[in-house]
């Protein structure tokens, strides 16, 4: 497959060709992705990988999310979701909670659940392999896509265990996958301003490497439209592309665009564009050529966003995510629930054909990795 020749400017000249050649981009390749104003140009080598790798299906899928406690220890300054433990607002979902919540939406037929929430100072594993064990009974094929890198860290600290003990315990349990959140950034000095007290950007690849290393798909994310610099987000992408290179075991990348309203960072940031929404996307297919998805979430973005997104290498909008509540505290406006006929008219106005999906892509081929998602 050719890239058009209307690629003019030489520096995207240049990628184009080591996309075409199969070289890997280096970071001075990243930085001017990152600031060209060429966007166009830019989308037309992102889209070239999108379309190489899954042909002109875009996948969304039919889940809910569940965020079991807002009470969280960290009190990062960037999120506007979590309180302290005797906040008005403070909640801990019972296993009745949780059956309930869990049952309407089977009824709604969900394929799968994200389960995320605060680093509660008190609850131990033995709650959570009880809501696991009590969600697989409700429906046993659910895909359980459980726990951010901070909370399995946290977890091993209360429970006094190792990471992998946490691990085997929760895929016992009925983990199937974890989602790729508490990355944010991982710059020290941008991290010390927006969560000082999350554990490192070093911390967090290491117990992906560990999920990766048990069998665990992730995905992988990284937050950006608060303080961050261009530098920052080239040696984000690199760190994940370095860790992927070596087991393999991300599924998704996930850029998320950070929403500030309620939170302490609000008066810091500055405020993307839709030129750097583009160039984030884009940019993150062609640098991490090594992961097989990338994910554009319509509830971050807003609709017209991710429409257009998938030409600029998105072949994921992500799904229904009913109940979501933790970007909706930060202020985002999209609706927190979008039914099956809202996403596959998303994208099939943009000229794709809708497949619906889990995070471990199960029906889904990688076609240029040659490999079935499935694996
Ligand atoms: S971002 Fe996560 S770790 Fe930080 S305060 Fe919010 S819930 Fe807690």
């Amino acid at each position: 497959m050719q890239l058009p020749d209307e690629i003019k400017n030489k520096t995207l000249k240049n990628i184009a060709r080591k996309v075409m050649e199969n070289i890997p981009v280096n970071r001075d390749d990243a930085f001017a992705m990152l600031t060209t104003n060429d966007i166009m140009e830019l989308g037309a080598i992102a889209d070239h990988i999108r379309t190489q790798f899954h042909g002109n299906t875009t996948y969304y899928s039919i889940n809910m999310n569940l965020n079991y406690t807002n009470i969280c220890t960290l009190r990062c300054p960037l999120c506007a979701f979590s309180c302290d433990i005797d906040d008005e607002r403070a909640f801990v979902l019972s296993m009745d909670d949780i059956e309930k919540r869990v049952l309407q939406a089977v009824d709604d037929g969900i394929d799968e659940v994200h389960i995320v929430g605060g680093l509660h100072p008190d609850l131990t594993l033995v709650y959570f392999e009880k809501m696991l064990r009590k969600i697989k009974k409700i429906k046993p094929e659910l895909l359980i896509v459980g726990f951010t890198a901070v909370e399995y860290d946290h977890f091993a600290k209360i429970n006094r265990l190792s990471i992998e003990e946490v691990f085997r315990r929760l895929i016992d349990a009925g983990v199937g996958a974890l989602p790729g959140g508490g990355a944010e950034i991982f710059s020290p000095r941008v991290r010390n301003v927006i969560a000082p007290d999350k554990i490192t950007g070093k911390r967090w690849l290491g117990i992906m490497g560990t999920a990766h290393r048990m069998n665990l798909k992730t995905n992988a994310t990284l937050l950006y439209n608060h303080i961050e610099n261009t530098e920052d987000v080239v040696d984000h992408l690199f760190q994940i592309r370095e860790l992927q290179d070596e087991t393999g075991g991300f599924k998704t990348f996930v850029p998320l665009q950070f929403h500030g309203e309620n939170t302490r960072i609000r008066s810091k940031r500055r405020f993307s564009t839709g030129y750097d929404d583009m160039r984030i996307y884009a940019a993150g297919r062609i640098v991490l050529r090594n992961i097989p998805h990338l994910k554009a979430l319509w509830m971050y973005l807003g609709e017209k966003m991710a429409q257009i997104l998938q030409r600029f290498g998105v072949d994921d909008i992500g799904g229904t995510y009913t109940n979501e509540k933790v970007v909706h505290a930060a202020g985002a406006k999209t609706s927190d629930y979008g039914t099956e006929p809202f996403l596959r008219r998303m994208i099939e106005e943009s000229g794709m054909v809708p497949m619906r999906t889990t995070a471990n892509y199960q029906n889904g081929d990688c076609l240029a990795m040659g490999v079935s998602e499935g694996q």
